[in-house]
């Protein structure tokens, strides 16, 4: 009897063990320890200098803003290019960076439970975001547009008719807004925009829709596709950072000032966008 309850007990404290040491596991993926979780925020600058590594969500499917090589590995893109400049300021060298995958539907999730210091992905600044995340001054101007076959007869949004097919991404503002602007469009969301990309090209909708910028790069990925006149809604990227850290919202928008000031952004600017930021 006695034996069994040790036993018992034995059980107990080595499926406690497993479960703890899965769960530093998982947070060690990509190396290092984790940055810091919600109930840490306020804190995440110490913990970037501590662990010596800056942890930023990035798009990997992004051509101009963050975009992953697959033959090669490597990331860039206007995004990944800021990223490495703050990594620079805050631990002298801009190769102490960890980059991680973020879509439009995980990035905040993932700023939430931890597993990257900031968002650094074409993302807006909108109200509602503001309720889950703190976000940084406007680091970049976008809008919404839609992306069709060259000859297509769609040229604006007043083109898109009852029963036309238009594809965007899952969690992202396209998604919303489209339903607002075009209600009897069918609207299809996809994981990330390169399989909605692919979808389009597939001839699985009438058009595709998100911000120009990102439509742009596409653009450049297939020549077939051209980007319609004009935008419908105003899209200012900001860095988000998780809510309630001011002080490093502060030091984030120091440094974008500071890289305004230097030069460095109109630079980098022109790198990906290919001609100077609008004054
Ligand atoms: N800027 C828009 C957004 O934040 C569209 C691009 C994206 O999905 O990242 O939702």
């Amino acid at each position: 009897m006695r034996r069994k309850k040790l036993g018992f007990t034995m059980l107990v404290l080595l499926t406690m063990l497993a479960l703890v040491a899965a769960g530093c596991g998982a947070k060690e993926q990509g190396g290092g320890p984790a940055p810091n979780s919600a109930n840490t925020a306020g804190k995440t600058l110490d913990e970037i200098k501590k662990r010596g590594k800056l942890v930023v969500g990035v798009k990997y499917d992004t051509k101009l803003f963050g975009l992953k090589d697959p033959g090669t590995g490597v990331v860039e893109g206007f995004d990944i290019d800021i990223a490495k400049a703050l990594a620079k300021k805050v631990l002298g060298d801009e190769n102490k960076l960890d980059l991680k995958e973020v879509t439009s539907k995980t990035r905040i999730p993932m700023l939430k439970n931890g597993d990257i210091d900031m968002i650094i992905a074409t993302m807006t600044i909108t109200e509602e975001r503001k309720q889950e995340v703190d976000f940084s001054d406007v680091y970049f101007k976008a809008g919404q547009s839609l992306l069709v076959k060259k000859g297509s007869p769609i040229k604006s949004i007043a083109d898109i008719k009852k029963g036309m097919k238009v594809l965007t991404a899952k969690g992202s503002t396209s998604a919303q807004n489209i339903r607002e602007k075009a209600p009897d469009a069918t609207v299809l969301e996809f994981e990330n925009y390169q399989e909605a990309f692919t979808a389009l090209k597939a001839g699985q909708g009438d058009a595709l829709t998100t911000d120009n910028a990102i439509l742009y790069g596409m653009t450049k990925q297939d020549p077939n596709y051209q980007v319609t006149e004009g935008t419908f809604t105003d899209e200012p990227y900001g860095i988000a950072i998780r809510k309630g850290d001011t002080e490093f919202v502060t030091y984030v928008n120091d440094f974008l000032k500071a890289m305004k000031s230097s030069g460095e952004y109109d630079k980098l600017y022109e790198k990906w966008i290919g001609e100077k930021p609008a004054k």
